[in-house]
Parts: structure tokens; C-alpha cells; sequence
């Protein structure tokens, strides 16, 4: 038996509340939500971050997250949503199957992503897109 939780809930090995199934993708809700109806998409095949996910089940998995966000939007009334995603161990990442965070928002519901922005200094946003865009160009 896996020991990947996310796998053997899709075995039906271990519990979950599932939302929505398609060919490549499952929803469930986070069972420590930060609101309830807190769901996660993931693919069926195991893959340990975004970098790992198969092309092909891309569409499965955003079919998946708009079906589930809009039944969350209209059920639960929501008033707007997050759709976030931990890779790797320094992003918070605790379960290393890849999975994608929907989770409800409303007005003055007290919830802040801490984050302190940073600038660029004069000409350093250029030198890092064009780090960025020449690793692109060397490999697409
Ligand atoms: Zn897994």
C-alpha cells in the first residue's frame, strides 16, 4: 500500500469527502479548512509538484477547478476565492502530492496572506526577465 494519503484516497482506501471526479482529477475538501468548503484539486496520477504534472492532465485538472470554484461560489455564497499552490518543502508544501488549494473568501473575513513586497531596483526587473526568457528560449 502507497503511503501518499492523496493516493489512497483516490484508491477509496482512506476517507475523504469527494466534490467532483473526472479523468484526470479528483476534488475533496481540506480536512483543516480555512473556511469551510476549503477544497483541493489534484491529479489521479501521483506527481510530487506542479513541475511533475503530466501535460496531458492539465485540462482534466482546470475543468476540475473551475467546475468546483463555480459550485462553491453559488453553494456556499461565497464573495470571492483564492486558488494557491505549495511546491516544495520551503513553500510550505506538507502533503508531496501535488494538489491546488480553493479556498473561500468574504468580506472582512480576517484572513491576510503576510507578505512583504519587495522593489526592484533600476534595471534589475529587466536582467531577471531576461534570465527568465533566455532559459525559456533554450528549452521550449
Ligand atoms: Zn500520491
Amino acid at each position: 500500500m502507497t503511503n501518499c494519503i492523496f493516493c489512497r484516497i483516490i484508491e477509496r482506501s482512506a476517507p475523504a469527502e469527494f466534490l467532483f471526479e473526472n479523468e484526470a482529477a479528483i476534488s475533496i475538501l481540506d480536512k483543516r479548512p480555512i473556511h469551510f468548503g476549503h477544497a483541493l484539486i489534484l491529479p489521479k496520477q501521483h506527481c510530487e509538484t506542479f513541475l511533475d504534472v503530466p501535460p496531458s492532465t492539465l485540462d482534466g485538472l482546470m475543468e476540475a477547478t473551475r467546475i468546483v470554484c463555480g459550485a462553491l461560489t453559488q453553494s456556499l455564497h461565497l464573495e470571492g476565492f483564492n486558488i494557491f499552490s505549495n511546491n516544495g518543502e520551503v513553500a510550505g508544501q506538507s502533503v508531496f502530492h501535488f494538489h491546488w488549494h480553493v479556498t473561500p473568501r468574504y468580506k472582512n473575513d480576517n484572513i491576510r496572506f503576510e507578505l512583504t513586497l519587495k522593489e526592484y531596483s533600476d534595471g534589475e526587473m529587466a536582467l531577471i526577465a531576461q534570465r527568465i526568457r533566455a532559459h525559456i528560449n533554450s528549452t521550449v
